[in-house]
């Protein structure tokens, strides 16, 4: 036959038990079982089942109440909510149709889809399903609630029935409604049909601002192809591998391995059909963008939706469409594709992303909030070196954690958010390795003001290599204005010198005898300091330190910018047990000055409570600066604290006529506010040095006469106030 064949279906009838049917029925029944076979591209034969007239049945209720069906709003649209693994909120709803009829109940999609799919129906299903999401997006939005993308479903024959682009454009369009709101999920049978043809439907709804979704990827023999050749915004994975993951390490492989590939893509992911916590918590580490399944939440009415928001139970919450940027950014920095990192937009049409799919560099994606840090994503590598260095376990997510050092916080937030540029940096890990890595700000949430900052480890240097050395200086760079290797063994060393200002941490000098040099270079510490230092800076007494503390430190002023610098010492040892040490010495100027500041206030504390116990009769001292009132109250009796007045305040002046009110004897009332006045205060004290107003407070019920005494001082080239307020010796009548 020359290798050319005609396929025959064959459907057979067989009268088992005897029932007497007309010889048409008894044709019309191995008909029914012909058709009922698919695949034409074999001869296949098939016997009649009661199974194939109820079918059949079903079949012509469905095509002859399908038009009523609609007029009358027995389909109606049920919708799913779709979640987004980063931030545990809706970000989409899909719709799904639910036909719920008087006389057969409810029809699952499963039965009338197919037929209305055959018989080239389905697209007034579709548009219809299209008005409905469009009337409820539109009754969100005058309701003031917060619109997510919603996704719909198309056909295949969609295409064929119409130009359903251009017709669901037309009405995304007429209802007003952006086309960023809707969504298309079409399936990855549809496309392996007729593949040009769909792919350049595709690009029509992209290229209109629709974004397209692959639904039920992995349920059919999956063509790779596809993914390949079609550019979608998402893939979404059938659940079908979500129940294969239930049954061990194989689906779990399979799933990671398409979700790498995925993410390599450049595409979105949402895994569907998640039912249980082990799914989603698996698909959170795999880094599954978007989640969708019972687990969250069944596809439910609009009404149901509706009464949720006002009862607001059982509500996940929307994602605020502001955050939604810096979540889709979040969500897609591939962890396993290095040229996402860098910022490189076209990853997937770049010739190596097959080759930096297959690379496995510690990755992860960090928040930064203020001063907190937490991670929201991480490769398995990245987990195990986290959990290798710092002993912190990343499957824990969306705990804060602070561990990274101000020398990070201060050079990567600062150069990767702030000024927006991609940072490259090194860290000490607390064993003495040397960790370089890379880092690039991936977004910033302005609802929240957090920036999310991916970061990958480059390289890590143990902690013996010669190498390190110039590293660790390097990182601690900022931290530190000199810093040095002791050998003290041999005493031989290396300094490595920042001048005063400068980020880098660039001289370097090798040198022996570490601690003679250090003698010669005593003329460097400001005198006072010079024996003290010297008395603790012994190569004993840093080995002793060493072994008891496991650090060694100490504090003093260095004259190297011509005025006294306060700088910090501290040792430690590479390794435990090693004689080798690294010495770094920070300038810590300003938070002396700061302290010393603080300190002095104390002082003055100090001493004018040794006036008050020395000098009988106050009540209570204040300091006051003349200028803006602020005021704080040195000492005070507890008599005096009685009265509660507050310890420091804005305006001495305006509190004190307000305290007056409540605590001044009411015939001695209008005087004190006749003369407590800061104008008449700052009159008297400027002509008389001095201000004088003799009144009478009542304390605990009982009058007492009382001087307020306030005069000016001079303290640190700043004009201050004193007032004091003193009882009277009261003379026994
Ligand atoms: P789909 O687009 O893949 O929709 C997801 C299906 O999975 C829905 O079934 C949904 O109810 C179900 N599902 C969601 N989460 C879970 C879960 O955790 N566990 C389980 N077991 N199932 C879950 P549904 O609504 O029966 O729809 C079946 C299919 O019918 C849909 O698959 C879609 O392809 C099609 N479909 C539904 N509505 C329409 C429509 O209006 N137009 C077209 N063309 N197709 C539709
Ligand atoms: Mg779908
Ligand atoms: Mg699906």
């Amino acid at each position: 036959n020359g290798g050319k064949t005609l396929p025959v279906r064959i459907g057979i009838y067989r009268n088992a038990d005897g029932e007497t049917i007309p010889v048409s029925s008894a044709c019309d029944r191995a008909r029914l079982a012909c058709d009922s076979i698919k695949d034409v591209r074999v001869s296949t034969d098939c016997f009649y089942r009661e199974q194939l007239m109820e079918d059949a049945i079903k079949k012509q209720y469905i095509l002859e109440n399908f038009e009523k069906a609609l007029r009358e709003r027995m389909i109606s649209i049920y919708y799913q909510p779709i979640i987004r693994a980063s931030s545990g909120k809706v970000c989409d709803e899909e719709a799904l149709s639910r036909w719920i009829d008087p006389v057969k109940g409810f029809l699952s999609p499963a039965e009338f889809i197919p037929v209305l799919e055959e018989e080239g129906l389905i697209y007034k299903l579709d548009l219809y399903v299209l008005d409905r999401v469009l009337e409820k997006i539109k009754i969100q939005e005058r309701s003031g609630l917060t619109v997510v993308p919603h996704s719909i479903n198309l056909s295949r024959s969609d295409f064929n029935s119409c130009d359903v682009v251009e017709e669901i454009r037309r009405r995304v369009d007429a209802a007003e409604v952006g086309r960023d709101k809707i969504t298309i999920e079409i399936t990855e049978s549809m496309v392996g049909r007729d593949f040009d043809f769909m792919k350049e439907q595709i690009e029509r709804f992209r290229e209109l601002g629709f974004a397209v979704w692959m639904d039920d990827f992995g349920s059919g023999y999956s063509s790779l192809d596809v993914l390949q050749s079609i550019k979608f915004d998402l893939v979404k994975f059938d659940m079908s591998l979500m129940r294969k993951l239930d049954d061990g390490d194989r689906g779990k492989i399979v799933l990671t391995e398409l979700m790498k590939l995925s993410t390599s893509l450049g595409l979105d992911t949402v895994c569907e059909g998640v039912e249980t916590e082990e799914q989603q918590h698996f698909l959170r580490e795999i880094g599954c963008s978007k989640l969708q399944g019972y687990y969250f939440c069944k596809p439910i009415s609009f009404n149901d939706l509706l009464e949720r928001y006002k009862t607001k139970e059982g509500v996940i919450g929307y994602e605020n469409p502001a955050e939604s940027d810096y979540f889709d950014a979040l969500g897609r920095v591939n962890l396993y594709d290095l040229a996402v990192l860098s910022g490189s937009d076209n990853a997937s049409d770049s010739g190596d992303a097959f080759q930096n799919s297959f690379d496995t560099l510690p990755m992860g994606v960090i928040e930064v909030r203020g001063d907190t840090t937490r991670f929201v994503r991480s490769n398995q590598s990245y987990r195990e070196f986290i959990k290798r260095y710092i002993g912190l376990d990343l499957s824990f997510e969306g705990s804060d954690f602070t561990i990274f050092g101000d020398s990070f916080m201060y050079n990567v937030v600062e150069t990767c958010c702030v000024r927006g540029v991609r940072a490259f940096y090194d860290e000490s890990m607390p064993d003495g390795t040397v960790v370089h890595s890379f880092a690039r700000k991936i977004g910033h949430n302005p609802v929240t003001d957090t920036y999310a900052i991916a970061v990958a480890v480059l390289s890590i240097t143990p902690a013996d290599e010669g190498a390190t050395y110039a590293s660790i200086a390097r990182a601690l760079a900022t931290d530190y204005y000199n810093i040095y290797y002791v050998d003290l063994d041999t005493e031989k060393f290396i300094e490595y010198t920042s001048p005063v200002g400068d980020e880098k941490l660039a001289m370097e000098r090798h040198g022996e005898n570490f601690f003679k040099e250090c003698l010669e270079a005593a003329g460097r510490i400001y005198e006072e300091d010079r024996e003290p230092f010297f008395e603790s800076f012994t190569r004993e007494n840093v080995i002793r330190e060493l072994d008891e503390q496991g650090v060694f430190t100490t504090t003093y002023r260095l004259m190297d910018t011509g005025t006294p610098m306060f700088v910090n010492m501290k040792i430690t040892r590479m390794q435990k047990g090693s004689n080798h040490i690294i010495m770094g010495i920070s300038i810590i100027d300003a938070q002396i000055k700061q302290k010393k500041a603080i300190e002095e206030v104390q002082k003055e504390r100090d001493a004018l409570a040794r006036v008050m116990a020395l000098s009988e009769g106050y009540l209570s001292i204040y300091s006051v600066d003349p200028e803006s009132g602020h005021y704080f109250e040195y000492n005070t009796t507890a008599e005096y604290e009685s009265l509660g007045f507050a310890a420091e305040g804005d305006d001495f002046f305006k509190q004190g006529r307000i305290d007056g009110e409540r605590v001044v004897h009411p015939d001695d009332l209008p005087d004190y506010l006749k003369y407590f006045t800061k104008e008449n205060v700052l009159d008297t004290i400027a002509k008389k040095g001095v201000f004088n107003l003799h009144y009478r407070l009542i304390i605990m019920g009982e009058p007492k006469r009382v001087t307020l005494r306030i005069a000016s001082v001079r303290e640190a080239d700043k004009e201050k106030l004193v007032a004091g307020v003193r009882a009277w010796k009261e003379r026994s009548n």
